[in-house]
């Protein structure tokens, strides 16, 4: 079996820091960010149109609500936003006097939860944490985080993943969906001195099996964490891979952001197409999205 899959640029966007898609299918509309120029993105593929909102600097997720629009996460803030007329409100505040530190990578949860981790914008030390939004109020759950990334859960709601960037590693934890809690942590996958790049954004398929993107690493891999092997990866002319998501009718279709942030010039010429929105047929179907319930 050939384990490689190609990618196609689907949206040459030249994101400085394209990051947490998602896919929402009421709507069939893939949201996605750019972190450092501060735009949450509304890519249509059926009409291959994408419109942004300009929200500033930092936003860093953005995932669909249950009563209508998006929820986003910025520097310290969980907000809703109104895509119709781009007013961004706040419901809670992390960190807020950390100046260092932003919110980074966010997904809902199965129950509705908002959850999002902070991250050292040095990159140094472990000063970040991960919350979840439920309702209004928020609720750190970990502490002691350099760079928070990933996030999924399994098809049977009782195991959650987890990524702190610079570990290389993919974490899991037993999940209580009834209350948010999670334990018992272990390791699932180590990208170890072999794997290129570090991991980052993630998403899981039907099968249980989860795709992590590789920064630095020109690559998406679908791994089977019930034994930490890889099963097969998607290419990619970029070096800076962020996150994926399923999206299309079928869910069968991973988008792919990307990066040019951290890439000199002479990489950027030779990786021109850095920052764009990338798509494949992956022959897997993948979960939905989950929604926010606010
Ligand atoms: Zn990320």
């Amino acid at each position: 079996m050939d384990m490689r899959m190609q990618s196609e640029i689907v949206l040459n966007a030249q994101a400085e820091l394209g990051e947490g898609p998602s896919w929402d299918d009421r709507n069939m509309v893939l949201y996605w960010v750019d972190i450092l120029r501060g735009l949450v993105h509304f890519y249509e593929p059926l009409e291959s149109r994408d419109t942004t909102v300009s929200v500033g600097k930092y936003v860093s997720s953005v995932v669909p609500k249950r009563s209508g629009g998006v929820a986003i996460t910025l520097q310290h803030g969980f907000c809703t936003l109104n895509p119709k007329n781009g007013k961004a409100s706040t419901v809670a505040e992390v960190e807020k006097h950390m100046a260092g530190n932003r919110l980074n990578d966010g997904k809902s949860d199965p129950a509705g939860r908002f959850w999002a981790g902070t991250m050292d914008m040095e990159e140094k030390n472990a000063s970040g944490g991960l919350y979840f939004l439920e309702r209004n109020k928020v609720h750190r759950v970990l502490e002691g985080v350099t760079i928070s990334n990933g996030l999924g859960w399994s098809p049977d709601d009782r195991t959650m993943y987890y990524i702190d960037t610079p570990t290389r590693k993919v974490s899991a934890f037993d999940y209580d969906m009834k209350s948010g809690g999670v334990k018992n942590r272990r390791t699932v996958v180590d990208f170890g001195p072999d794997q290129p790049g570090n991991p980052d954004g993630m998403a899981v398929d039907a099968e249980g099996m989860i795709w992590v993107a590789h920064w630095g690493g020109y690559r998406v891999t679908r791994w089977n964490p019930a034994t930490g092997r890889p099963l097969n990866f998607v290419t990619l002319p970029v070096a800076h891979v962020t996150s994926c998501c399923f999206g299309g009718k079928n869910l069968d279709e991973l988008y792919i952001t990307t990066a040019r942030t951290g890439l000199n010039q002479e990489e950027l010429s030779r990786q021109p197409l850095s920052g764009g929105l990338f798509k494949v047929r992956t022959g897997f179907r993948g979960l939905p999205t989950n929604v926010f319930d606010g």
